[in-house]
C-alpha cells in the first residue's frame, strides 16, 4: 500500500508500472519475506524499501521513508552506513552483530544495536543494481545482556568483598583462639581431642601432638572421671553443659582446676568446649571456707564447751550433795539428787547425740517407713507443741512411697521443724506439713546435690517471718541461731541436716523475708521389704526375766562388769572376754552361747565387727549385738546390719541394754 499510495512522478524511478522486472522482483522479495528487510536500489542515489517486519526501526521516519533516498532517510547514521554500504559495492558483504548507532527513535535519540547483512543484487547484465540488507535491531538484547553483565560484576564484586571480609573476622577469631589464655577445643564423642588452641600448651605443658593422639581423660584427674563420662553422655544426647569442674593434670604432675561450657554440635560427634583455669581463685576460696570453717568450729567448740559445763555442773553438783549427805549421815530424800544428776546426764548425752547427728555420725537404727503414718502418730504432739494460736494441716500423699530411715530420727526432725515454724509466728499462724513422691531428673537432682532418682519430700511450711539469704546460707551451722539467749539453741536445723545427709537425702530451705518458709527434707525411696510394726512392738517388751548364756567381749572391764551385773539380775548368764581373741576362744570351746554382745572398738588387731564375722564363722547365725560410739560406725556398714545384728549406742542406759538383749534373746 504505501508504495503504490506514494506519489512516483519526478521520482528518478518513475511510475511502478514502468520500473525493471528485476526491482520488481527484488521489491517482491523484500515484501514477502517475514525478515526484517530493507532494499537500497540503486547505485548513485540509493531508493529506501522496506517491509511491515520492518517498521518499528524506523521510529518517526515511517510515514514519509518509503522511496525516499537511503542518505535521508538515516540521514543521522549517513556517516556510519556510507562506509559499509560501499563495501558493499565493492563486492565485500559482511555481516555484522550488535553494532551500535546512535539514531532517533519514537523516544527521541537514543543508543540502539542492529544485527545486519548487506548484499549485492545483480542484473542480468551482471551491474550491480542494489543492495539487500537484513537488519534485526538486537538493543533490547544487548542492554539486557549488559544489565545481566553488570549485575554480575556486581555480584562478583559482592563475593570479593565477603570473602575478604570472612577472611578477616576469621584472622581476628584467629587471633582469640590464638591469645586467650581459655582453653579452646573441639573434640569428638569418643574422648579425643580433635584441636586445641595454644593456650592448652601454655597452660598444662601438653603439646598439640600429645593431646591430639590420646583420649582426654588420660589428662583428667580420675577422680573427676565418672563426671566427665557423664558430662559427654549428656552431650551425646544434645544437651548444652555449662559450668562444670574437674582436675586437668599438667605435664609436671600437678593438677589444675579447670571450669568447663561444652557444645555439642548438632548431627555429630564432635563438641565445642572451652575452659577456664580457675585454679588461683578457688585455692583463695578454698582459704576463705577453711576461715569460715575455723570460725564455724570455733563457734561449736564454744557453744559445747558452754552447754557442757552447765550440765556437768548439773552431774556434780548432785554427786557432790549426795556426797556431802552420806558425810553427814542425812540419808533421807537422795533420791531427788540422784533424778537430778541423770537427768543431766541424759540431756548431756542427748546434746551429744544431737553433735552426733549433725556430724552425720550417729548411730542410725533404719527401717522401711511409712512416713505418713508417722506424721499421723505425731499430730496430737505436734499440735501440743505449736500451741491452740496456730493451725497444723497435714497433706499427706495418697500412695507415698516408704523411706528407709531412722524413723525417731524423723520425728525428732518434723518436731525441731514445727518449733521453729511455731517461733517464726509470734502472732500465731498455719503450718502445713505436706509429703509427696518426687521424682528427681539428672537436672532437679544435681540442683539438690542428689543422685538422680526417686525420692520422697516432706515439707513443712509455715506463714511466719521468712528468711534472709543470709540466715539461710547460715541456718545448718551448729549453734547458728537468732533467737535470744537461753531459747535456741542451734541445734535444730543442724542435726535435720546431718540426718538427711546421713540417709541419702537433702534438706532445702525455700523462704523469703516476710514471705513465710517452706524446708523440704528429700529422701530416697525404699524398694525393699515393706514396712513392719512386730520389731518395735518386740523391743518395746521390756525385760522381764530371761535365760541363756551371753559372751560380752569389752575391753573396759568397768563395762563389762556393769554389763554382767544387770545382765545377770535379769537372770541370763555372762560370760565376758577383754578382747576379740578371748572371745573367739571362748566360742571354740564349744561353750551354749545365745548371743555376742561385743564393743566395735577393740584393742589388740581385731574390732568388733571382725570378732563378729570370726563368730559368725564359728557359729553360723548366732546373734550378735554391737556396742557403738559413732566413730566405729563405719565399722559396722554405717547401720546397714545383716539378718540377727543390732546396734546399741553409747552411751545407753541399762534399761535400753536390757530390753534390747531380752528383744534379741526372744527373736526365734
Ligand atoms: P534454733 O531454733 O535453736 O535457733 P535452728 O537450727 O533450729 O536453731 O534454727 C536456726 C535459725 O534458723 C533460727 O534461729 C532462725 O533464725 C532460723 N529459722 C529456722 N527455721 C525458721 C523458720 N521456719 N522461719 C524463720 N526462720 C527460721
Ligand atoms: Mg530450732
Amino acid at each position: 500500500m504505501l508504495v503504490l499510495d506514494k506519489d512516483w512522478s519526478g521520482h528518478p524511478l518513475g511510475a511502478p508500472e514502468a520500473w525493471p522486472d528485476i526491482l520488481k522482483t527484488s521489491i517482491s522479495t523484500v515484501l514477502n519475506s517475514p525478515e526484517s528487510m530493507i532494499l537500497a536500489w540503486g547505485t548513485e542515489r540509493l531508493t529506501f524499501f522496506f517491509n511491515e517486519t520492518y517498521f518499528p526501526l524506523l521510529g518517526p521516519r515511517l510515514s514519509w521513508a518509503m522511496g525516499s533516498p537511503f542518505e535521508e532517510v538515516w540521514a543521522d547514521a549517513w556517516e556510519q552506513a556510507k562506509p559499509i554500504i560501499d563495501e558493499a559495492f565493492a563486492g565485500r558483504s559482511q555481516r555484522f552483530v550488535d553494532l551500535p548507532w546512535k539514531l532517533d527513535t519514537d523516544r527521541g535519540q537514543a543508543d540502539t544495536w542492529f544485527t545486519f547483512s548487506y548484499s549485492r543484487i545483480l542484473d542480468p547484465k551482471g551491474e550491480v543494481a542494489g543492495l539487500f540488507i537484513f537488519t534485526n535491531e538486537t538493543t533490547a538484547r544487548v542492554l539486557a545482556d549488559a544489565a545481566l553483565e553488570r549485575s554480575q560484576a556486581e555480584l562478583r564484586e559482592a563475593n570479593r568483598l565477603l570473602a575478604q571480609r570472612v577472611e578477616e573476622r576469621t584472622a581476628e577469631r584467629d587471633r582469640v583462639w590464638q591469645l586467650t589464655n581459655d582453653l579452646m577445643a573441639t573434640a569428638r564423642l569418643d574422648g579425643h581431642l580433635v584441636q586445641v588452641n595454644p593456650a592448652w600448651e601454655r597452660l598444662l605443658g601438653w603439646t598439640e601432638q600429645e593431646l591430639l593422639t590420646r583420649p582426654f581423660v588420660e589428662i583428667i584427674d580420675p577422680a573427676d572421671h565418672a563426671e566427665a563420662a557423664d558430662v559427654v553422655g549428656r552431650l551425646a544426647a544434645g544437651e548444652v553443659v555449662g559450668g562444670f569442674v574437674d582436675h586437668v593434670l599438667t605435664k609436671d604432675g600437678t593438677a589444675r582446676t579447670i571450669m568447663w561450657d561444652a557444645v555439642p554440635e548438632g548431627n555429630s560427634d564432635l563438641f565445642y568446649i572451652i575452659g577456664r583455669d580457675l585454679t588461683e581463685q578457688h585455692s583463695a576460696e578454698e582459704a576463705l571456707r577453711q576461715a569460715q570453717k575455723m570460725q564455724a568450729v570455733g563457734q561449736l567448740t564454744g557453744g559445747l564447751a558452754h552447754d557442757f559445763n552447765n550440765l556437768l555442773t548439773g552431774v556434780m553438783g548432785n554427786l557432790e550433795l549426795i556426797q556431802m549427805r552420806l558425810a553427814s549421815g542425812r540419808l533421807e530424800d537422795l533420791e531427788r539428787f540422784v533424778l537430778a544428776a541423770q537427768g543431766a546426764g541424759r540431756r548431756a548425752a542427748s546434746l551429744t547425740q544431737r553433735l552426733l547427728a549433725f556430724s552425720r555420725r550417729q548411730t542410725l537404727d533404719p527401717r522401711a517407713t511409712e512416713v505418713n503414718r508417722l506424721i499421723g502418730g505425731m499430730e496430737d504432739l505436734l499440735r501440743r507443741t505449736i500451741g491452740p494460736q496456730n493451725e497444723l494441716e497435714i497433706v499427706g500423699a495418697g500412695g507415698l512411697w516408704p523411706a528407709y530411715i531412722d524413723a525417731g530420727q524423723l520425728e525428732n526432725a518434723l518436731l525441731n521443724l514445727c518449733i521453729n515454724a511455731r517461733d517464726a509466728m509470734p502472732e500465731g499462724g498455719r503450718i502445713t506439713i505436706e509429703t509427696a513422691n518426687k521424682w528427681l531428673d539428672s537436672r532437679a537432682a544435681r540442683e539438690r546435690d542428689l543422685p538422680e532418682g526417686q525420692y520422697l519430700s516432706i515439707c513443712v511450711t509455715d506463714t511466719g517471718t521468712g528468711m534472709s539469704a543470709d540466715m539461710i546460707s547460715r541456718a545448718f551451722e551448729p549453734f547458728f541461731t537468732t533467737k535470744p539467749l537461753g531459747q535456741g539453741t542451734g541445734l535444730g536445723l543442724s542435726m535435720i541436716y546431718g540426718f538427711a545427709r546421713q540417709s541419702g537425702g537433702q534438706v532445702r530451705i525455700y523462704s523469703e523475708m516476710g514471705m513465710g518458709t517452706t524446708m523440704c527434707i528429700y529422701l530416697p525411696r525404699h524398694t525393699g521389704d515393706a514396712p513392719s510394726e512386730v520389731d518395735e512392738e518386740a523391743a518395746l517388751t521390756a525385760a522381764a526375766g530371761g535365760s541363756g548364756t551371753i559372751l560380752v567381749v569389752d575391753d573396759e572391764a568397768a563395762i563389762r562388769h556393769l554389763v554382767d551385773e544387770v545382765l545377770d539380775d535379769v537372770g541370763y548368764t555372762v560370760i565376758g572376754a577383754a578382747d576379740g581373741a578371748a572371745g573367739l576362744k571362748v566360742l571354740q570351746s564349744g561353750a551354749k552361747i545365745d548371743l555376742l554382745i561385743t564393743d566395735v572398738g577393740l584393742p589388740g588387731g581385731m574390732n568388733g565387727r571382725q570378732v563378729a564375722d570370726a563368730a559368725r564363722h564359728l557359729r553360723p547365725g548366732l546373734k550378735v549385738l554391737f556396742i557403738t560410739g559413732f566413730a566405729e560406725n563405719a565399722a559396722v556398714g554405717n547401720g546397714h546390719l545383716e539378718q540377727g545384728m543390732e546396734l546399741l549406742t553409747k552411751p545407753f542406759s541399762l534399761e535400753a541394754l536390757t530390753a534390747k538383749v531380752s528383744a534379741m534373746m526372744d527373736k526365734p
